[in-house]
């Protein structure tokens, strides 16, 4: 798991990163708001744990930034010292998704940024979901607002890793490999299928999940949970 921390205190900084590494975390930091936005669009993080007041641009700031990108839906904690009900609205408003006042126990950062980061976690078990939309690694049976769906092998294997790689940004080439290792088909195989797949999971229904991330790739997410 991949944290980002963006913190100008070094104390503060030096101690989470201490925390999070014991605890088996991969763990990035930065200590001015330009370095943080910068490292935070380079790579696709788990949790960010982001300080409200920083050098350069601000944490509401960088938050703001991040979240212009409607599929950047990495998960943001925000450290402040101020503790006043007002701010809290602003750093949500800003799209902060838990807040964290000043000072805090690591345990309880801890315990926020793993809620947090469930939701993007990939997942072992068998039985995957997404809002309305389930599927069975073991019986095979996918549904999609109580109706089921039947989907032929290779539509199985493309919303199969989807679903165990949910709210992330999955390459094109990730894609292909996920289904046919290193023997793709034509290069338009990829997007033929999803096309396919889109039609029976996406298209009867009123929020579609597969979403085209231009130039990049694709993310399976699920809007209304963000509300
Ligand atoms: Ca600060």
């Amino acid at each position: 798991m991949q944290v980002l921390i963006i913190e100008d205190n070094q104390d503060i900084a030096a101690s989470i990163y201490d925390y999070f590494e014991a605890s088996g975390y991969i763990v990035d930091m930065a200590a001015d708001g330009v370095t943080g936005l910068h490292m935070a669009l380079a790579k696709d993080y788990d949790v960010i744990i982001l300080d409200l007041g920083l050098p350069g641009i601000d944490g509401y700031e960088l938050c703001r930034r991040l979240r212009q990108d409607p599929h950047r839906l990495v998960p943001i904690v925000m450290l402040t010292a101020k503790d006043t009900l007002e701010n809290e609205l602003e750093g949500f408003k800003s799209g902060a998704d838990d807040y964290l006042i000043k000072p805090f126990a690591l345990k309880e950062l801890a315990a926020r940024v793993k809620m947090l980061s469930k939701r993007v976690n990939r997942t072992s078990a068998s039985q995957l979901q997404i809002g309305d939309l389930s599927l069975n690694m073991d019986t095979r049976e996918v549904c999609r607002a109580g109706k089921q769906i039947n989907l032929n092998p290779t539509l199985f294997k493309l919303l199969a890793f989807l679903m165990q790689n949910p709210y992330r940004l999955i390459k094109r080439e990730e894609l292909e490999y996920a289904v046919w290792q290193n023997n793709p088909p034509d290069s338009d195989a990829l997007r033929t299928h999803l096309s396919n797949l889109r039609q029976v999971i996406d298209k009867p229904f009123e929020c579609p999940f597969i979403h085209t991330v231009r130039g990049f790739g694709y993310k399976l997410m699920d809007n209304k949970a963000k509300d």
